[in-house]
């Protein structure tokens, strides 16, 4: 039980001056979106978001479970946080701090015993419920995880323009969560639940808002958004290439992306959404894991390294701009030196613009955890180092391959420098050019120039549409 002082003084504060609110994201990029989402819910509770977390009324931390590291980062940052409130309470100013996201989802009121200073932990499912949570936790800390049977998507207020125009031209829009795959490695299907699609009617109306405040870009997101099956505007199941075709109408939107695909949801039609939509963006994320078949098939990932490379393939002849990222794991139980020879191999055929790699973490509650023959924690620093040295220099021929080439960039925001603007390639590659800061929501031909380590550099092909609307 809070002490009744504190509870009357937040009462009072509920009541009057606006709140600020400080929001830290941990993982994927359905976490920055549901981030954002939760700043759209707590806003008309009169909490204004601040980047000063010494000033928040209210601290959120959404949380990622995917990884050990992951998980313990936000134990070591609460550990933080308990002294800060410390210190705020000293100059009487009480401070609620939530734990949002999968860590909530997966560890529940076990958080609140390991750390008292949290006074509500609520799960990537529920958060459309944080004004009567944080309500709630002034008497006594809550706990919120229940998987609940109305859809939190309608219970949550929409952004202001103003509020999305600050968000920037480029946005995240989640279409599907949840997994029903139970790859053994990985969590999320016990984190985020069972698979669902909401309804396109809906997306679309999101769509809408976002483009009409100035947005340009969505990037549709789902744990497994190629397996899309949402209930179709004309009530008939669409699929992820069929709304990816609604949204290219909406008016103002430019660019289409998805993330993240598994490959076995990579249907016929959807490569077909490649060839035909010039709004979807040549770029796909097609997570692989491991090159060797023994592997891939103790992962439950149901497919082989052959008929990756074959989609691939496929994928490319529809779209032969295409190009590709991945995620790779290191180190899963059993993994031999022959094994990750061949996960270098098919990195080596397929090549890949980037990737993302990681050396495998056994998560509690799943089956990899359980498995004989973990590897060695040196093995996988060695094999890791290896395999990022790889796609590291694929990264790099792939962005020296763009220099000479004219190519459609999207600004995004002021240059780094004075009388510069950034914006992104098709291929998620920052690119930097002279220009005024009028061409940020614009999406115009640059020849790339140069490249940098981690930019590209490039000039307007018709300086002369600068100005223009
Ligand atoms: N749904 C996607 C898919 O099918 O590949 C990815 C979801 S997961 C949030 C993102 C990535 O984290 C995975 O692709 C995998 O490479 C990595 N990952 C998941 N569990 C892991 C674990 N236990 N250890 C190391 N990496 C893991
Ligand atoms: Fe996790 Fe992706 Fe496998 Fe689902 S498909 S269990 S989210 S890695």
């Amino acid at each position: 039980m809070k002490p009744a002082s504190d509870r009357a003084e937040f009462a009072a504060r509920e009541a009057s001056e606006p709140k600020k609110l400080f929001i830290k994201s941990f993982g994927c990029q359905m976490n920055v979106y549901d981030a954002t989402r939760m700043a759209d819910v707590l806003a008309p509770e009169g909490y204004e978001e601040t980047a000063q977390i010494e000033q928040a009324d209210l601290i959120v931390l959404n949380t990622c479970h995917i990884r050990e590291k992951a998980a313990e980062k936000v134990f070591s940052e609460l550990g933080k946080l308990r002294q800060l409130k410390e210190e705020r309470q000293a100059r009487g100013q009480s401070t609620r701090i939530a734990v949002a996201g999968c860590v909530a989802q997966a560890e529940g009121s076990e958080i609140l015993r390991k750390q008292r200073a949290v006074d509500l932990v609520v799960g990537p499912q529920n958060y459309h419920r944080l004004p009567d949570l944080v309500r709630e936790s002034v008497s006594q800390p809550v706990v919120d995880t229940e998987f609940p049977v109305e859809d939190k998507f309608d219970h949550l207020t929409a952004p202001s323009d103003e509020k999305i125009r600050e968000r920037g031209v480029s946005a995240f829009l989640t279409v599907q969560e949840g997994c029903d795959k139970f790859c053994t490695f990985c969590v999320v299907p016990y984190t985020r639940g069972a698979e669902i699609s909401r309804p396109a009617a809906k997306i679309v109306a999101e769509a809408e808002v976002l483009a009409r405040a100035g947005v340009r870009e969505i990037t549709l997101l789902g744990q497994n958004v190629d397996a899309y099956h949402g209930m179709g505007e004309d009530g008939a199941i669409w699929s992820l290439a069929r709304l990816l075709r609604r949204l290219a109408q909406v008016e103002g939107i430019l660019r289409l992306r998805f993330t993240t695909s598994h490959p076995n949801d990579m249907t016929d039609d959807l490569i077909e959404a490649f060839a035909d939509l010039p709004a979807l963006m040549p770029f796909l994320h097609l997570p692989v894991q491991s090159g060797s078949d023994a592997i891939l098939q103790a992962m439950n990932r149901r497919h082989s390294a052959q008929d990756y490379v074959r989609l691939i393939e496929k994928i490319r002849r529809a779209r032969p701009d295409l190009a590709l990222s991945s995620d790779f794991i290191v180190g899963f139980p059993g993994e031999t030196d022959a094994d990750f020879q061949a996960t270098l191999d098919l990195i080596s055929e397929v090549r890949f613009a980037s990737s993302f790699s990681f050396k495998y973490s056994p998560r509690p509650g799943t089956p990899g955890a359980e498995l004989p023959d973990q590897i060695d924690e040196a093995i996988k620093t060695e094999r890791l180092y290896r395999l990022q040295e790889l796609v590291e220099r694929q990264r790099q021929q792939f962005n020296a391959s763009l220099v000479g080439q004219i190519t459609p960039v999207l600004f995004e925001k002021p240059g780094r420098h004075e009388g510069q603007v950034a914006g992104k390639s098709p291929y998620l590659q920052p690119v930097q050019v002279d220009g005024r800061v009028e061409l940020i929501g614009r999406q115009v031909p640059v020849e790339i120039v140069r490249c940098g380590s981690n930019s590209l550099f490039g000039r307007l092909v018709d300086p002369g549409s600068e100005g223009a609307a």
